[in-house]
């Protein structure tokens, strides 16, 4: 059987009574689960976060081996279970972990990038944009090819654009009116014009409004020449974008359908997590799996980088 690039087809497993299903994942992170089990969270391409039971990957002969550490690109194979899936197979799509880990800014970038989509995702809401762009960014902090810190802004402004609020750094995010302009809102979408102005609305340097659309768009080459205080100024901005979007729940607008390409999605199971007594195979979940709303290093990355905007308007 061949990597799947598509929808999952109709697998059944051995007993033709469980539902198996083949996809393409990043392993965002993993929780210990008993003695020898772990609980992998995925964003898988067609399925969008996945959280599933690894049995026995603790253990020294495991054979899933280091194939479920965060930040790897895996094919895998699970069983459906009524609140979490089980791995029964995973190969090796690309190996970012090691090299990511080796470097601080990178891991730390990586890092809030998996706590992101984390949050930008549902479970069982097919993600495919989103898991392709995690990929690509992990795949760039690997190769060393841009400073980690442009790597993760252009992350989360294309994350933010997928999840249906692209930022203007140009026209007027209000009245479209062509720029540039000076000011700079956060809740109208970007830059505005004199018109649109909203009262206290920054005026970041136009430098900085040159990066951040670069960013976006995918210009390295006016990116990777930016200067270091255009740099700073920026992620404060990236972040505060982020910030307010993730407080004013980003999840509702990801139905919007775009390209009308979107597979339909499975139906929709929770996990009982709050829930006293929930178990999966006689385990606690409340107990080993933190609340969805733990995102320690994306707390840390969001309080640390606040808009430090030159001259306000
Ligand atoms: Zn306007």
């Amino acid at each position: 059987m061949g990597a799947c690039h598509g929808e999952p087809g109709p697998l059944v497993g051995e007993n033709a009574s469980v539902p198996l299903y083949r996809d393409e994942a990043v392993v965002l992170r993993t929780h210990k689960l008993g003695e020898a089990d772990r609980i992998i969270t995925l964003l898988t391409r067609n399925r969008g976060l996945v959280r599933t039971v690894a049995k026995g990957v603790r253990r020294t002969r495991s054979r899933f081996g280091a194939r479920l550490e965060p930040f790897m690109v895996i094919d895998i194979q699970c069983y459906e279970g009524r609140n979490l899936d089980t791995v029964t197979q995973v190969e090796t799509l690309a190996v970012y972990g090691d090299a990511i880990c080796r470097d601080y800014t990178a891991y730390t970038a990586a890092t809030v990038m998996v706590e992101t989509a984390e949050r930008l995702c549902e479970e069982h809401e097919p993600a495919t944009q989103q898991h392709l762009l995690l990929v690509g960014a992990l795949r760039s902090l690997t190769g060393g090819e841009h400073d980690p810190s442009l790597v993760l802004d252009a992350f989360l402004l294309r994350s933010i654009a997928i999840a249906g609020w692209a930022p203007s750094f140009y026209d007027c995010a209000k009245c479209g009116a062509p720029g540039p302009h000076r000011a700079f809102n956060i809740a109208a979408g970007g830059t505005v014009c004199t018109v649109c102005r909203p009262p206290g609305s920054a005026a970041p340097a136009p430098e900085t409004m040159r990066l951040l659309a670069s960013l976006l768009s995918g210009d390295w080459v006016i990116a990777d020449g930016s200067e270091a205080r255009d740099r700073r100024e920026g992620s404060g901005l990236v972040s505060a974008f982020l910030q307010w979007h993730l407080e004013r729940g980003v999840r509702s607008l990801r139905h919007v359908d775009r390209d009308g390409t979107r597979p339909p999605a499975p139906p929709r199971r929770t996990l009982p997590l709050k829930a006293a007594g929930a178990h999966e195979d006689g385990v606690d979940l409340a107990a080993v799996v933190p609340p969805l709303g733990s995102h320690p290093a994306l707390d840390r990355h969001l309080g640390a980088t606040q808009p430090d905007v030159r001259e306000p308007v």
